[in-house]
């Protein structure tokens, strides 16, 4: 099959999982996705937290118009003039205290009416998302991959289970990758070897090597036997040799970048050459006498290696 050449439209992020919730006042159905219009009716869809905000708006209305009937009862039936003017005056001074606690607990009421609407219609959100990500299923079937991968992006970050990731990897392995692409490895990781999975990181390690983590390190490291098997040692020297990205990974998998030393390229061994000799306080173990020796064998006359070699 012919890879698709698509174009994705930006994550949007929050700083909040749950502000990425949105409804359709009127189909009832709540949404993840990154549109702002309905799919099903095309009414504009509103997020929870303006949702909350006018739950909020509504209470207060309703306890103000309460207190209101209450003040004016009291000043309708106050028997004498006194009367009436005692009313007026814990009326106003309820009425004063009711807008000073308010807005003092204005937060964390807030808050709190945000809990119980998740809390209350967590079911209908779950159903919502199993919604987009059956719009997803949708678009695989019409070929549109880019749209299809866009929505499981977002149901991703909700259902973090091994089919909505494996869903994703098959479109991502149907596309035609780019560097200026905004790519994810470790949100994708699977808890069990998948060959998809495996073809991925590996054609995402080829354009941009900086989105190897150390999940996706250990995960290399965890199913290296079946790896080595479906796509050969190279697979291992390739994230190996990019696992040198950083100086925590080569302390962290200095054993398992030993191992495959001898197959770097030049250019690596060279990185790791540099991350050595500026770093000589840091204990190494036998990889930083691996590298030596193999520079001294192999890279001797070089002159690239030169102040390398002692
Ligand atoms: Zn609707």
């Amino acid at each position: 099959m012919n890879k698709q050449a698509v174009q994705f439209s930006k994550k949007k992020r929050t700083m909040h999982r749950f502000q990425k919730i949105k409804m359709c006042k009127k189909c009832n159905r709540y949404s993840v996705l990154i549109d702002d219009n309905c799919p099903i009716c095309g009414s504009d869809l509103i997020g929870i937290e303006s949702l909350v905000k006018s739950i909020f708006k509504n209470r207060l209305f309703t306890e103000s118009i309460w207190i209101l009937i209450l003040v004016s009862i009291g000043i309708v039936a106050a028997p004498t003039i006194a009367t009436l003017y005692y009313s007026l005056i814990s009326g106003l001074i309820f009425c004063l205290a009711y807008v000073i606690l308010t807005t003092f607990f204005m937060k964390s009421e807030y808050n709190l009416q945000l809990k119980k609407l998740l809390r209350s219609d967590w079911t209908r959100i779950k159903e919502g998302i199993q919604f987009d990500s059956n719009l997803a299923k949708d678009d695989v079937q019409e070929n549109q991959l880019a749209p299809a991968y866009e929505k499981l992006r977002e149901v991703g970050d909700f259902i973090k289970n091994d089919e909505v990731k494996i869903r994703q990897i098959k479109i991502l392995n149907s596309i035609i990758l780019r560097s200026d692409m905004e790519l994810e490895l470790d949100r994708l990781v699977p808890s069990s070897y998948d060959r998809d999975f495996v073809f991925y990181a590996l054609d995402v390690l080829k354009i941009n090597r900086s989105l190897l983590t150390k999940k996706s390190i250990g995960y290399f490291i965890q199913f290296r036997e079946e790896i080595i098997r479906d796509f050969g040692i190279e697979a291992l020297i390739s994230v190996a040799s990019s696992a040198l990205r950083m100086k925590l990974y080569i302390l962290e998998f200095s054993e398992f970048i030993e191992e495959f030393l001898d197959y770097f390229p030049k250019e690596r061994m060279l990185r790791l050459c540099s991350i050595l000799n500026s770093n000589p306080d840091i204990k190494w173990g036998s990889l930083k006498d691996k590298t030596k020796r193999l520079v001294a064998m192999k890279y001797h006359y070089d002159p690239d290696f030169k102040q390398f070699v002692s």
